[in-house]
């Protein structure tokens, strides 16, 4: 008898310590294979484009995409601070930023064969969930609705992560979803190919619903209800904005209307999102009708440092950042999120040093990573200067340190808050026009001062 209780006793202390599961979160590796290190600043990288590239440092430059030593390097810090994650989430954009012709189909199927390659040896027996990018594709972001020669090719190099099923489903629309129990947890896995859904895709300009993935997603969130599994939803390309530029959507609006009502419909098995190709550190929430926060999307920071040539962005480079999120394998509840990060010019000058930047609940004072909780985070940032300030500094890895005044503030509130468009548009109006309320108060105040110092005189 007395045996039997300290089974059932030990049994309950395995399963409250098994229960907070640990994964990564990996993207936007960007490698560029040309990057040299060198004095010549036209010849450091080809990623730079028509930019002079002055301090070339070993480890990289925030003019150019990742070096092989700085992609080694993120891949080795990932096994020196959590060598055995429950797996790995890599939610692609292998490729440089060059023009295509200068890259090709063969030269974007080896880069996404080496970095699959140094995952699968630097950790060997963990189970990568693998998402295509826009840039994981020649041309770039051309991803086609139905089966191809990439898409076959990169199902083999992956292969050893996926279900046979997987492998089929990957094929056909570069979209697939596991169940998690060979991980060690309850609940789905479900990838995305949402580049079929960017507007820089000319392929899917015209349908309704390319690849039927729609359908397919809606069929899998009704199939985990019926289960009573929970999912996580994974991709690369995001709905909503871009917070680093104004009125830059991804998505064609259709494609982003559809995606918020999935996420309404069926947010009750929803427990997280998890994106790239942003390269910023941000999140975006997902509301009922009601006004009632239902999910959040997390979006990774990227390893390439990689300064933006989208017109209209200033200094929108990055330090490269890689994230664990840490989960609860009963039901997949989001517990919180831990990023780590190289300061590169610290790296290039001194030596390469992945640190911790920051905890989730810690630098937000938030209990968890919910929905609610996520929303008290977005409702600080949005009242309180000093939230404000310390999300902006998180959002480019701690590279952009300048304050974020009220127009940048607008830009990031928006977009973290308004997924839709119309919606988003409204709170850039009424962001805008509390600044002009506030320019006026203020012109007022001038003025009064002026008079009644006119008149006392
Ligand atoms: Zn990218
Ligand atoms: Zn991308």
């Amino acid at each position: 008898m007395k045996s039997f209780f300290f089974l059932l006793l030990a049994g309950s202390v395995r399963l409250s310590s098994t229960e907070r599961g640990y994964f990564w979160h990996l993207t936007d590796l960007h490698l560029d294979p040309n990057y040299t290190v060198t004095s010549d600043p036209r010849k450091v990288c080809p990623s730079a484009g028509d930019q002079l590239v002055t301090d070339a440092g070993q480890w990289g430059n925030y003019l150019c995409d990742s070096p092989r030593v700085l992609i080694n390097s993120s891949i080795y810090a990932m096994k020196s601070i959590l060598p055995k994650p429950d797996f790995i989430l890599w939610t692609g954009d292998d490729t440089p930023h060059v023009p295509n012709e200068q890259l090709g189909e063969e030269a974007v199927l080896e880069i996404i064969k080496w970095l699959t390659n140094l995952i699968q040896q630097i950790f060997p027996t963990t189970k990568v969930y693998s998402a295509l990018g826009n840039h994981d594709f020649h041309p770039k972001s051309q991803l086609p609705p139905h089966n191809n020669s990439i898409y076959y090719r990169i199902s083999e190099f992956w292969s050893p992560w996926l279900k046979n099923e997987s492998v089929i489903s990957f094929q056909k629309g570069a979209y697939y979803s596991e169940e998690l129990k060979d991980v060690g947890a309850a609940g789905r896995m479900i990838v995305l190919n949402t580049n079929l859904y960017y507007d820089s895709n000319s392929l899917t300009a015209n349908m309704k619903d390319p690849g039927d993935q729609f359908q397919w997603l809606e069929e899998q969130l009704n199939n985990a209800y019926l289960k009573g599994e929970k999912v996580y939803i994974v991709g690369h390309v995001p709905p909503g904005y871009f917070e680093k530029k104004r009125d830059k959507p991804w998505f064609r609006e259709e494609f982003n209307k559809r995606f918020i009502e999935i996420i309404q419909k069926h947010h009750g098995v929803i427990q997280g999102q998890f994106f790239g190709h942003h390269h910023t550190d941000s999140f975006k929430m997902f509301y009922s009708e009601s006004g009632t926060p239902i999910s959040s999307m997390f979006i990774a920071p990227g390893v390439t440092p990689w300064k933006t040539t989208l017109p209209g962005v200033e200094n929108g480079a990055n330090n490269p950042g890689i994230r664990v999120v840490e989960y609860d394998r009963q039901n997949l509840q989001v517990f919180d999120i831990v990023t780590y990060y190289l300061n590169l010019t610290y790296a290039n000058k001194v030596s390469p040093r992945w640190e911790k930047e920051y905890r989730l609940t810690e630098a937000f004072q938030v209990p968890d990573c919910s929905a609610q909780s996520m929303h008290s985070v977005l409702r600080k940032i949005a009242d309180d200067s000093c939230y404000l300030q310390k999300y902006y500094e998180y959002n480019s890895v701690s590279y952009d340190l300048e304050a974020c005044n009220k127009s940048c503030r607008a830009d990031h509130v928006c977009a973290i808050r308004e997924v839709d468009f119309n919606k988003y548009k409204e709170c850039i109006k009424t962001e805008s026009s509390s600044i002009r309320h506030t320019f006026k108060i203020i012109v007022l105040f001038i003025a009064m001062s002026v008079y009644l110092f006119t008149f006392d005189l």
